[in-house]
């Protein structure tokens, strides 16, 4: 299997999947995509149904990452999804009702559903380097605004010839995820606050990236840069796997029939995890409607509604801050197999120019056979959160209650259409990473400020907190070092980490 960047109009270069995996992004700027999109048929995913999901992960990504062997990705799905990383195992559903169905993508050790990629990728990484004969280090930089910097480092600490450095705005992350950063364990790790925002991290990591100079002095030292975001495809194939999975286990515990068709619905930031739903969609999966779900940052919301993207908006700032973005980097993907490479690269041309494009007629017609999408506002998020709780114990995130939000929405119109369908709604948070506005959205104000919200959500709703993030209690702080906001500050802290003077 070969893979191409979206904007390769000519499908002049091919890498190879430990390549793609190594290197990230194309040399264009595009993002990496197979040749063609692999299927599963009905014998297939009737064997899969009696596997176990280490099982299903090895099969499935074994058809994308042709230079890796079964043998090889299964002992990395054993070693990245084992019992005393995932409690209860990779994932779980929860019925809420007849119609509604939640997958649990955050069992895992940092309580969000990045875990489910960033626990294999770092193995795949690995791998790459080996297969592909690099001798040189690989200095992972990432800049985050929360979630991705502490599922990064845990998935890479300790692994062998990387080492990673997280950039965080020291008054931008919330007490829990600064706890979470500060505190993480590995030989291989550093983690440093800025004194700016996200974006100052962002723009920071981007010019480190961007400058030749720097690159050549790594490379004297044996040292190259690599990145761990979502438009990596290492990153998003390990997604595929759960929606495979979800739907064998549904099939398995008698709750639908081989070849029912359910609706999914995704809490989008990036277009990243939905954009996986989609691939298993293309890959055989009888999945009915794809529901995009949006907080008030309803760019997505507006794009599959008319075909315009335009991030000439107001940006919101909520109380589901994962779902914070402009630029929903994977959906070039999706234009991509829609549009074809040579319409991809002028919408992605028109958007660096004008931060906006419009896709034609016959390209959002073909979106819309698959995609609906809706929005939910600070107000429906609380609402839907303590409507949830009192009608069904059951206690979510504020990103996921966007979406169940949206299901709820989609569950009504379904019904107008005489659809009859189960609704699967991916959950991606534990509701303890955002303990402080899930404990708002119960009515209830905090006392403590400081991570120990926790306890309280506990005790209000007799559930239970998920042990990593109770184990912060007596965690030990590591890193407390604190830089200036330009590239050249951080540019000297991530130097100093990996030992080269500039
Ligand atoms: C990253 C994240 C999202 C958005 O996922 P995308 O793949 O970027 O669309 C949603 N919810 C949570 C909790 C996240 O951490």
């Amino acid at each position: 299997m070969n893979y191409f960047s979206t904007r390769d109009t000519e499908r002049k270069i091919a890498k190879t999947s430990a390549e793609a995996i190594k290197q990230g992004i194309a040399e264009d700027g595009g993002l990496f995509m197979p040749e063609s999109i692999p299927a599963l048929d009905e014998k297939e995913i009737k064997d899969l149904i009696e596997l176990s999901y280490n099982e299903r992960a090895a099969h499935i990504l074994s058809k994308f990452l042709s230079d890796y062997s079964y043998d090889e990705l299964l002992s990395f799905a054993n070693a990245a999804y084992s019992e005393d990383k995932f409690q209860g195992g990779a994932t779980d559903i929860s019925a809420l009702g007849d119609t509604h169905r939640v997958l649990e993508l955050w069992h895992g050790p940092t309580c969000a559903f990045k875990d489910m990629a960033l626990q294999i990728m770092p193995r795949l990484l690995s791998a790459a380097l080996v297969k592909t004969g690099e001798k040189r280090l690989s200095y992972i930089l990432v800049a985050t605004s929360g979630d991705t910097g502490k599922a990064a480092l845990e998935g890479y600490k300790d692994v062998d010839g990387i080492k990673i450095q997280v950039f965080y705005p020291e008054d931008g992350v919330s007490d829990m995820q600064k706890l979470q950063m500060a505190s993480q364990a590995g030989e291989n790790v550093n983690v440093t606050a800025i004194k700016g925002n996200f974006d100052d991290a962002q723009n920071g990591v981007k010019k480190i990236f961007s400058d030749r100079a720097v690159a050549e002095m790594l490379d004297k030292n044996g040292i190259f840069l690599s990145s761990a975001n979502s438009i990596n495809w290492g990153r998003l194939v390990p997604q595929i796997v759960y929606y495979v999975s979800a739907y064998c286990d549904l099939v398995k515990e008698g709750d639908i029939k081989y070849g029912d068709i359910i609706d999914i619905t995704v809490p989008t930031g990036n277009f990243g995890n939905i954009f996986a739903a989609y691939i298993a969609k293309l890959m055989g999966l009888p999945f009915g409607k794809l529901i995009c779900a949006s907080n008030c940052n309803n760019i997505l919301t507006d794009f599959i509604n008319t075909g315009v993207y335009d991030r000439n908006r107001e940006f919101f700032t909520t109380i589901s801050p994962s779902m914070d973005i402009l630029i929903s980097s994977n959906l070039e993907r999706l234009l991509y197999l829609i549009a074809g490479p040579e319409r991809c690269a002028k919408y992605m041309k028109s958007l660096a120019c004008d931060g906006r494009y419009e896709v034609e007629e016959d390209v959002i017609a073909k979106i819309k056979e698959s995609f609906t999408a809706d929005y939910c506002s600070e107000e429906n998020t609380a609402i839907t959160i303590k409507e949830t709780f009192e009608k069904y114990s059951y206690l979510i995130d504020t990103h996921t209650a966007c979406a169940l939000y949206a299901s709820i929405n989609a569950e009504k119109k379904n019904a107008d259409e005489g659809r009859n369908v189960k609704i699967l709604t991916a959950s991606t948070a534990s509701p303890y990473k955002f303990a402080a506005d899930v404990l708002r959205s119960l009515g209830k104000e905090p006392d403590s400020a400081s991570f120990e919200v926790i306890f309280e959500l506990s005790k209000l709703t007799e559930t239970e907190i998920p042990a990593p993030l109770a184990a912060l209690r007596d965690a030990k702080v590591r890193f407390t070092e604190s830089v200036g906001n330009s590239s050249e500050d951080m540019l000297s802290a991530a130097l100093s980490f990996v030992g080269v003077k500039a």
